[in-house]
């Protein structure tokens, strides 16, 4: 269970005001002192994170934070990260106290959760100081489900959860490979193995990739670009798809028959985490951009740089190259886009395998609003490359989107 990438689990973020009892209740729901308990307003500081699993349902995240109302300047640091924390989640479980009535920062909350459309399970902690009637008027307005609980003499606890489970969103997103594939295929999957490689393991995209394929009872072949043309030689037929890391895509281009489908690992991901038609309309602007206009280079995590770094140098270079165009760049790395995103022209995101599909969705809807074109580092390379249209073909409408945008 615990093999299970924190990308892959659900996220569950308990939040409310300070001091009532969000740790209780995440201590209550994994059976252990994780988070510290205090009576101390504001003891909670970073989102705190426990990976469990949550019968019947699977794998989660189990996600503490501060308080909405915390005060101060590192009160307000405080606030961001747990509107951060609560963006990406799956799922939020909003603590409130029994005795009182909504304050004016959990009227805030709850339109948030709202707006940002994120479903959640009210609890109402400490019933064994009476409950408000007030409050309890005040939950019927805003048509939540909620449940009356004490974290202190354990009640309602184990109902909170199995309707915590109920709630939570089963299916997150379209599949990696599992409707391009079918019983019997061979699929071949093409894994140079270069210095940017991780010594001793494949990457998540590949072990994720090979999974999938394996359980829709296909035949997985996995080689280096180096000897793709000896295995493509050697099979008695086609394959019926060949995906490519993105940086090869050029010399797998050129080795793999017309008629035989091929897509990147970026692209699968682009689909699975992201929203493909975005990143594929994003494209159209690479060819609008003029001397002098910023791109912001996203990375979700912050990693060590490579000599030849994807983010920091190729992408830059090979933009440049294909615009000849003077071209601004920045990095930014971690869960936040800068401040200025608006001064950008063009994000080119990272594949977020760190992310899970919401975070990934958030930061689209970000620069969405924003009314900022965005690509992925995948399906940019492959657009420099000469390889857009060819591997939007498995992806009907991905290509019908780029038929629309050129
Ligand atoms: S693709 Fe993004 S999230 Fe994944 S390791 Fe690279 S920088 Fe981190």
């Amino acid at each position: 269970m615990n093999s299970v990438p924190n990308s892959e689990r659900r996220h569950i973020v308990f939040v409310g005001r300070r001091n009532v009892g969000k740790s209780s209740l995440v201590n209550a729901f994994i059976g252990q002192d994780l988070c510290i308990v205090s009576e101390v307003a504001g003891t909670t500081t970073d989102p705190v994170k426990k990976a469990m699993e949550l019968l019947p349902f699977g794998p989660i995240i189990l996600i503490d934070t501060a308080g909405i109302d915390d005060v101060g300047e590192l009160g307000e640091k405080r606030i961001n990260k747990t509107i951060k924390a609560i963006a990406s989640a799956d799922f939020a479980v909003v603590v409130v106290e029994a005795a009182v009535q909504l304050s004016p920062k959990e009227w805030e909350l709850f339109n948030y959760l709202n707006k940002i459309s994120i479903p959640y399970v009210i609890a109402v902690n400490k019933i064994e100081f009476g409950v408000n009637q007030l409050l309890l008027s005040e939950i019927k307005y805003l048509n939540a489900t909620h449940f009356e609980i004490s974290c202190a003499e354990n009640v309602g606890i184990d109902a909170l959860k199995r309707r915590v489970v109920r709630m939570l969103p089963n299916e997150i997103g379209p599949p990696l490979i599992g409707d391009l594939v079918s019983q019997g295929d061979v699929v071949v999957l093409v894994v140079p193995i270069d210095l940017g490689a991780p010594k001793g393991r494949l990457i998540l995209p590949q072990v994720q990739t090979i999974r999938e394929a394996l359980d829709e009872d296909t035949i997985v072949i996995v080689c280096k670009d180096k000897e793709l043309r000896s295995v493509l030689y050697n099979l008695k037929s086609s394959p019926d798809l060949v995906i490519t890391d993105s940086q090869a895509i050029m010399r797998v281009a050129a080795d793999v028959p017309d008629n035989v489908k091929l897509t990147t690992f970026s692209i699968l991901m682009a689909r699975y985490k992201g929203d493909l038609q975005t990143f594929v309309k994003g494209l159209h602007t690479v060819e609008k951009l003029q001397d002098g206009d910023k791109i912001l280079i996203a990375e979700a995590c912050s990693h060590h740089a490579q000599e030849d770094d994807i983010g920091r140098v190729k992408i830059p270079r090979w933009l440049r190259l294909h615009t000849k165009k003077d071209l601004q760049f920045d990095v930014s790395s971690g869960l936040e886009f800068p401040n200025n995103l608006i001064d950008y022209k063009l994000i080119v995101h990272c594949g977020g395998c760190m992310l899970t599909r919401r975070a990934m969705q958030m930061r689209i809807k970000e620069a969405q609003i924003l009314d900022i074109p965005i690509v992925n580092y995948g399906v940019l390379i492959s657009y420099m490359h000469g390889a857009i249209p060819r591997v939007l073909i498995p992806f009907e409408e991905a290509a019908g989107q780029w038929t629309i945008a050129d």
